[in-house]
């Protein structure tokens, strides 16, 4: 725990990840049940370990459905809808990134012929729900579901729930880089939550945004990724090719109300690339986004939930 401007941060490891939860004024208790909470959601979650909810689901693939808790059914049927309409987010992505283990150990270049075979199983309509069971069914053997794009924003999202059940009007979440904020007290302390210019060694920053009552979620080519052959491959998977996204962006940081819709859109407009998600963004006004590119700008139409203030120029290489 430390005190930055007036707020307590606390911080933990969890989820492979750097947690940060910062509060108006000391409140150890209050930090020590919102680690509880997010500890128990990964343990729902994760498909890192076997004894998860999800993988409960993708242990039983090819041979029957599994019945999860309520919020999983939901988290999971939303994300399925999503899937359905045939952009870059994919819930049942979790074959190809098995296969490629980016992030992990023993990372490599799967054959083309593996990962074509792959794409059959990563298919979202051989994904079957039950809603009054509440189960899951991959109805094929060998599918996984990977909640690894939205869990994240789905624990800020519950974590703010339970902050303001409390009565917690200031808080802070911090998930690696997905961040959630609850209303400031004044709008004079709205948040600052800085833009990390992409493979920055010492995390240099872009610019500041400054936002209440919002979630900033990021997804981007510079997270997790490893170098093959003088080729970088990064962790957002194309579902089409199998093979790692490759367009003009290097990230897309979502500003939205919610953090699981700030992280389906994130990588689904990161899939579309900087000129088919810009002209997505105009059709929706709850979502709003900040692109850095190849090229080395940053690209910010509309600042209608917060601001933006660019404090760097980024050096382009490559
Ligand atoms: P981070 O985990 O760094 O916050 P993201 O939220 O962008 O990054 O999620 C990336 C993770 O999502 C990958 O590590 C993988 O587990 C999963 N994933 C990869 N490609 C896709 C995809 N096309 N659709 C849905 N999930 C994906
Ligand atoms: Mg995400």
């Amino acid at each position: 725990m430390d005190r930055t401007q007036g707020s307590y941060c606390y911080r933990a490891v969890m989820m492979g990840t750097d947690i940060e939860l910062q509060l108006a004024g000391h409140q150890p208790e209050l930090a020590r049940q919102v680690f509880r909470i997010i500890q128990q959601l990964e343990n729902l979650l994760t498909v890192n370990r076997p004894d998860s909810q999800l993988m409960a689901v993708n242990r039983a693939a090819g041979q029957h459905g599994v019945s999860v808790d309520r919020q999983v059914f939901e988290l999971i049927d939303c994300a399925h809808q999503v899937s359905l309409q045939g952009g870059c987010f994919n819930l049942a992505i979790g074959p190809l990134v098995k296969c490629w283990k980016i992030g992990f150990s023993g990372d490599s270049v799967p054959s083309p012929a593996t990962l074509k075979s792959l794409l059959n199983l990563c298919d979202p309509r051989a994904v079957v729900l039950d809603r009054q069971r509440c189960s899951i069914f991959l109805t094929r053997p060998g599918m996984e579901i990977d909640a690894g794009a939205i869990a994240k924003g789905y624990i800020a999202d519950r974590v703010c729930g339970f902050l303001q059940q409390q009565g917690t009007r200031q808080a802070l979440i911090n998930l690696g880089g997905n961040i959630r904020v609850t209303e400031a007290v004044a709008p004079a302390t709205a948040w600052s939550v800085g833009l990390r210019q992409p493979f920055s060694e010492h995390g240099a920053l872009l610019g500041v945004i400054t936002v209440n009552d919002r979630s900033v979620v990021t997804s981007g080519v510079s997270e997790r990724y490893f170098i093959c052959g003088g080729r970088h491959y990064h962790h957002i998977l194309d579902p089409r090719s199998g093979y790692p996204l490759d367009n003009d962006l290097l990230s897309v940081t979502v500003i939205s109300a919610d953090s699981v819709s700030g992280e389906i859109h994130s990588t689904q407009l990161y899939g579309m690339g900087l000129q088919r998600a810009g002209h997505w963004l105009t059709t929706r006004h709850d979502i709003e986004a900040i692109f850095v590119t190849r090229d080395g700008r940053v690209v910010c139409p509309s600042q209608r939930q917060f601001s933006f203030r660019q404090t760097a120029g980024m050096p382009v290489t490559g």
